[in-house]
């Protein structure tokens, strides 16, 4: 299927220069590429939760399902859970993912569910046109904080790589080649992937020209080496004028939650468990 097949004859809302123009068109072209690998497109299940990112659902012509506030992982991870066999990608806002939902992703982290998160921080609530959330720099000032907000913003790849995310990545609305191999990479992780994608709202709260001058792309660095990692996630606190880190900071390969629930399930679960831990056994 080709990307302009992937489109749908919904009208698309989001304003002009809006970064979710990206992470779609980025979505689509590495939807051409895993396709196949995995499981090809029919097995694709998109969630998406509430606020100008949730759209993306009605934009791509795949399985897709709309959750409620907060829920997307926990969405997700229930629909890959009942059918192992499906390539489940949810899409969040970073109120939604980092706010509301924050307990639900960490979790999903903990257990290394194979899904794949896609997190739009443009660091703003876009739909209700301005509030600040959990990733607003400091001072941020919104039409629920007039005069700036007083709370530093969570760094929300170190925490997530404190909490074991096994795959853990960057990207950026103004950089699309990278974010499209990102989200291809993501995908073909065999466990929970999250993809934090810096996505303008050209509204609200435009970086554009701020991100431009600050991201460079990771080189030299070894995503199988979590103590590196942690340090890149800590490079820029999201509120300072740091240089900010794009690409793949982390990767590590383990036990995915879901095949694990299914081994322990088996009649002898005790075999069934030790063949699938040492690899001999797909659960
Ligand atoms: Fe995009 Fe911001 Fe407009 Fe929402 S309000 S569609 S995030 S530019």
């Amino acid at each position: 299927m080709s990307e302009r097949d992937l489109g749908t004859a919904a009208a698309n809302t989001w304003c002009p220069g809006c970064g979710n123009f990206a992470v779609l068109n980025a979505l689509k072209a590495a939807l051409g590429t895993i396709g196949g690998e995995r499981g090809g497109l029919e097995k694709i299940v998109l969630v998406s939760g509430i606020g100008c990112h949730a759209k993306i659902a009605d934009y791509v012509n795949v399985n897709s399902f709309y959750s409620i506030h907060g829920r997307v992982a926990p969405v997700a991870q229930g629909i890959k859970c009942a059918d192992p066999s499906l390539t489940v990608l949810g899409f969040a806002g970073d109120g939604d993912a980092y706010g509301e939902g924050l307990e639900h992703l960490l979790f999903a982290a903990k257990r290394n569910t194979d899904i794949t998160m896609v997190i739009h921080d443009n660091r703003v609530y876009g739909l209700t046109t301005g509030q600040y959330t959990p990733t607003s720099p400091l001072g941020f000032r919104g039409r629920s904080t007039p005069g700036g907000t007083v709370e530093p913003p969570l760094n929300p790849l170190a925490l997530l790589l404190a909490a074991g995310a096994s795959f853990l990545a960057r990207g950026y609305s103004n950089r699309m080649e990278l974010l499209k191999e990102t989200i291809a990479a993501a995908v073909a992780h065999r466990g929970f992937a999250l993809v934090e994608v810096l996505q303008v709202c050209a509204t609200f709260f435009n970086r554009y020209a701020d991100y431009n001058k600050r991201v460079y792309e990771l080189e030299g660095h070894d995503p199988s080496d979590f103590e590196a990692a942690m340090r890149r996630a800590r490079e820029w606190d999201y509120t300072g004028d740091a240089p900010i880190a794009l690409g793949v900071f982390y990767r590590a390969e383990r036990p995915s939650f879901e095949r694990a629930a299914r081994a322990e399930a088996a009649p002898d679960r005790a075999a069934a468990v030790r063949a699938f831990l040492d690899g001999r056994a797909e659960a």
